[in-house]
């Protein structure tokens, strides 16, 4: 197959630059066209075979309708959806292969899978909090890495994201309760991603860290994702169908 034809939106920011250098690296890509702010995207998709995209969630819907006019394939790695916006991705799905992953690098999707697996192992008597750290500009809370590793608690022990999640504790908020899955967000200096699961029992405290130290992991995950998705079927796929992980 002749190379495959990206375009990088968000081509300013920290993510975009990083998927540049990713793609200028891989020898079976290359940057059809790259867009920010203001830049028309109509024009620039018609040079391209598949889009990766790391900008804002307020772009997303936007973005989806015109992938799905020109039949383009998305990788979006942005973050900090609402409901209603991750609804217009999941609806788009139905007629155009989207990977939506709150994280690509190989590290945090294996810390995904073990999660999964110490919940279950561990059982109902621990209790257990989410912790993220990231740079002082990042700009949604808690980061889409950290909302992914409480969707996959949730998931396995029956809880409602909606109703059961405790962003932060501030003043008399009383005993923790047994259901409550608390989330706590730090931010500052450059840290590029920091997330642990811990999982406190009687006596003993099991917690599952990644740091990551550089964007070219999550670069590197999303231009693999690209590759993979320009000929799948559509649908809504996420890091785990990329690296054969179900
Ligand atoms: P950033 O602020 O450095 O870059 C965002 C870029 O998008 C900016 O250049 C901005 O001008 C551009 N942009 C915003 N709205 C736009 C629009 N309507 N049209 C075109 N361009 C637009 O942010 P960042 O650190 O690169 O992060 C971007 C997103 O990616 C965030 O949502 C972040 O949480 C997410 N992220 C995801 C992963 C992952 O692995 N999924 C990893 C890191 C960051």
């Amino acid at each position: 197959m002749s190379s495959l034809r990206i375009l990088v939106t968000g081509c300013k920011g920290r993510m975009g630059q990083a998927v540049i250098r990713a793609v200028e690296a891989d020898s079976s890509s290359e940057v059809g066209a790259m867009i920010d702010m203001g830049d028309s995207l109509e024009d620039a998709l018609a040079k391209s075979d598949v889009v990766i995209d790391f900008t804002s969630h307020h772009f997303s819907s936007v973005l989806v309708e015109a992938c799905l006019k020109l039949r383009k394939p998305l990788v979006m790695g942005t973050t900090g959806h609402t409901n209603e916006e991750r609804e217009t991705i999941r609806a788009a799905s139905a007629k155009l292969p989207i990977v939506l992953a709150a994280n690509f690098s190989v590290g945090v999707n294996t810390l995904f899978w073990l999660t999964r697996k110490a919940v279950n192992i561990l059982g109902p008597d621990f209790d257990l909090e989410v912790i993220e750290m990231h740079h002082n500009k990042k700009m949604d809370s808690p980061s889409g890495t950290a909302r992914r590793l409480v969707e996959i608690l949730c998931e396995e022990t029956k809880v409602s994201y909606e109703n059961d999640t405790r962003h932060g504790r501030h003043g008399d908020v009383g005993a923790r309760t047994k259901k409550e899955i608390g989330v706590h967000a730090l931010r500052g200096g450059d840290v590029v991603g920091d997330h642990t699961v811990v999982f406190a029992g009687q006596g003993e405290r099991v917690e599952l860290t990644h740091k990551a130290s550089s964007r070219d992991t999550f670069a590197t995950g999303a231009v693999r994702a690209a590759r993979w998705l320009f000929d799948k079927k559509p649908g809504l796929y996420d890091m785990q169908d990329v690296l054969g992980l179900k």
